[in-house]
C-alpha cells in the first residue's frame, strides 16, 4: 500500500501576503482523494521528530534557537519565513513524516510526504524556507538504525541541495546528487558528490537525456540500499522561481524515469515532495499529482 505523510499543520497559513504557496500543502490530498488515486487508508499522521533524530543532523546550538524562536533576526531573514511556534513545530512533524514514510518504503518499496523536501537547511542554519532537512534527518535515522547503508539523495527541485551537500560533504555513506537550475537560487552553491547545473530553458529532451545517462551510472558505482527522491516540481517552464523549461509532461517522464529505475533496481525510495510555484495552482497539484499517481501505477 502506498503510505503517504500528512498532518493538517502542513495546510498552516503563513501571514497574508507571503509569497510561498502553503495553498498546495491543502489541495493534493483533496486532488488524490477526489480522483481516486488514493484513499484515506493510504494516510498516516506523522508526530513530532524526536530531539535525538534532529541532533543527528543538526546542531544544539542551532535546533534550541530555532525551538526557543531566539534566532538572530538575519538568520530568520535567510529563512525567508516570519518564525512562529507553530511554523516550527510544522518542521518538526513533516521531519518525522519522512522518518516514518522511510520506514514504509522499505516495507512497501516507495513511501511519500506532502511536505519536506526542506534541502535548503544545513546543519547549523535555515534557508530558502526550510529549518530542518528532513531527508537529512530521514537518512541518518535509517543508518543509525541499521535500516540502511549506503543510501542516495537524488535531488532533482530546481533549486540546489546546499544544505544536504553541507551536511554530508564528509560523509561517504550518504551521496548527494543534485541536477538544478545553474542561475537560479542559492547563489552560492555547495559541492554535492555530484552537482548537474542546467542552463536556463533546458528543455525536455535535454534534461530527459542527462538524467536518463546519469542516474543508472550513480546507482551502478554507489550501490545504494535505499533512495530519496526530491521531486520538486518547480523545474516546470512556468515557475516563477525555476527558469528551466520543462513541460508538465516532461517532469512526469522524470518522475517515471527515477520511479521505474528504483522499482527495476529493487531500490526502497522515500520521495518529499519539494517546490513548485506556478502562479497556476491548477499546474502545481497536476505537476505534483502525476509522481503520486506514478508511485500507485509502478509499485501498487
Ligand atoms: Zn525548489
Amino acid at each position: 500500500m502506498l503510505k503517504i505523510a500528512f498532518h493538517p499543520i502542513y495546510k498552516h497559513p503563513l501571514p497574508e501576503g507571503h509569497r510561498f504557496p502553503m495553498l498546495k500543502y491543502e489541495l493534493l490530498p483533496e486532488q488524490l482523494l477526489y480522483e481516486g488515486t488514493c484513499t484515506k487508508a493510504n494516510f498516516f499522521e506523522p508526530t513530532l521528530t524526536e530531539e535525538k533524530d534532529i541532533l543527528k543532523v543538526h546542531t544544539s546550538k542551532y535546533y534550541n534557537h530555532l525551538k526557543n524562536l531566539t534566532l538572530d533576526p538575519k538568520a530568520v531573514r535567510k529563512i525567508g519565513f516570519p518564525l512562529s511556534d507553530t511554523l516550527v513545530k510544522r518542521e518538526i512533524i513533516i521531519a518525522d513524516g519522512t522518518i516514518k514514510a522511510s520506514e514504509f518504503a522499505l516495507k512497501y518499496g516507495i513511501a511519500m510526504n506532502i511536505a519536506g523536501g526542506t534541502h535548503h537547511a544545513y546543519s547549523n542554519r535555515g534557508g530558502g524556507f526550510c529549518m530542518l532537512n528532513d531527508q537529512a534527518i530521514g537518512a541518518r535515522y535509517l543508518q543509525g538504525k541499521k535500516l540502511a547503508d549506503k543510501i542516495l539523495i537524488v535531488d532533482l527541485d530546481v533549486h540546489q541541495g546546499n544544505g544536504t551537500a553541507e551536511i554530508f560533504q564528509n560523509d561517504p555513506s550518504v551521496f548527494t546528487f543534485s541536477m538544478h537550475g545553474k542561475s537560479n537560487y542559492p547563489f552560492k552553491k555547495e559541492q554535492s558528490d555530484l552537482d548537474i547545473a542546467l542552463e536556463d530553458h533546458c528543455d525536455d529532451a535535454t534534461y530527459l537525456s542527462i538524467l536518463k545517462d546519469i542516474l543508472p551510472k550513480l546507482i551502478q558505482s554507489e550501490k545504494p540500499d535505499f533512495m530519496y527522491y526530491l521531486c520538486g516540481v518547480d523545474v516546470i517552464a512556468s515557475d516563477k522561481l525555476g527558469k528551466l523549461g520543462l513541460t508538465v509532461e516532461g517532469c512526469k517522464e522524470r518522475d517515471r524515469f527515477v520511479l521505474q529505475t528504483c522499482k527495476d533496481q529493487n531500490i526502497p525510495v522515500m520521495c518529499s515532495m519539494g517546490g513548485g510555484y506556478s502562479p497556476d495552482i491548477k499546474i502545481i497539484i497536476e505537476a505534483h499529482a502525476n509522481t503520486f499517481r506514478l508511485a500507485q501505477d509502478l509499485f501498487f
